[in-house]
């Protein structure tokens, strides 16, 4: 089975204190930090053994806070690059950590979803960190949420990114953009219409729940972050039994970890060799 899977422990807590985000500045207690590190070792240890039934898998961690500043996530995206059955292991960050770690990890099968928050970090520390992910020779994408006053950011950003650094746009939660608003964003990311408006997903195939699943810290299995009825437990493996082809049942699905696997967009040859971590094919 070839299999990719987004995982999202318990960790709650963000070193960064986003005006758009609940989890800003939140902090978890001792034993739900010892929590949220016994659920990721279980995770990796499941993954580790995958290889062994033949299974091979493409991971990304979707944390709600932060998890690269915690030594766990850290280690897993450096072990599990380095096995044969992992294609890829991503995760979605705010690049606040040190990057060094990152020289033990595979750069054919490691890769980062970094977002730039503008106002948490200082621009130039904040460029430097890309540079030196682009100096490892890590994959990574960046991006900025679409909000009015992140577009002059934006702008400098995309002008000293590498060009071979693709910088994504998402569109702010429940703002809306007229044409002119839009081609600002769209001059920037040129996929940006893929995240202006929602997409009507209901009853259109959907690859989650088939080849793509969702898994939380207890190893609870769904088809996506967005539907809720659970498939079954990772670790018993009876979510196994339960994938198949299936139709969205929601009206709408507007992120991007969700919908870049709706089978009526063409996302997957979009994104060809880099859709967990958002890089669009060459
Ligand atoms: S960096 Fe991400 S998780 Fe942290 S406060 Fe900002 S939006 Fe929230
Ligand atoms: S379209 Fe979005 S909400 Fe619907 S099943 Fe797929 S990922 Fe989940």
């Amino acid at each position: 089975m070839d299999l990719t899977v987004l995982y999202r422990g318990p960790l709650v807590s963000c070193d960064y204190d986003c005006p758009y985000c609940p989890f800003a500045k939140r902090r978890d207690a001792p034993e739900q930090l010892r929590a949220d590190r016994a659920a990721l070792e279980r995770f990796t240890a499941w993954a580790t053994a995958a290889g062994e039934v033949g299974d091979t898998l493409s991971v990304l961690f979707t944390p709600w806070g932060e998890g690269l500043v915690r030594s766990w996530y850290r280690r897993a995206l450096v072990e599990l690059s380095r096995l044969p059955h992992v294609r890829r292991v991503a995760i979605q960050t705010n690049l606040s950590c040190r990057t060094d770690w990152l020289a033990d990890a595979d750069p054919a099968t490691v890769a980062l979803w970094v977002t730039y928050h503008p106002g948490q970090v200082r621009y130039e520390r904040f460029l430097a960190k890309c540079r030196e992910l682009s100096a490892l020779g890590v994959r990574y994408s960046v991006g900025v949420v679409g909000e009015p006053g992140h577009l002059a950011a934006a702008r400098r950003l995309r002008a000293d990114l590498p060009a071979d650094v693709y910088l994504w746009i998402n569109a702010a939660d429940g703002r809306t953009y007229d044409d002119t608003e839009a081609a600002d964003w769209t001059a920037l990311d040129p996929h940006f219409g893929y995240s202006r408006h929602p997409h009507p997903s209901g009853g259109q195939p959907c690859r989650t729940g088939e080849s793509v699943i969702s898994v939380d810290g207890d190893g609870t299995v769904r088809r996506c972050h967005f539907v809720r009825p659970p498939l079954g437990n990772l670790y018993d493996g009876s979510y196994r039994g339960e994938l198949r082809a299936r139709v969205c049942p929601l009206p709408v699905c507007d992120c991007h970890i969700g919908y870049v696997h709706l089978e009526t967009l063409p996302l997957y040859d979009l994104f060809a060799g880099g859709i967990l971590e958002r890089i669009p094919h060459p």
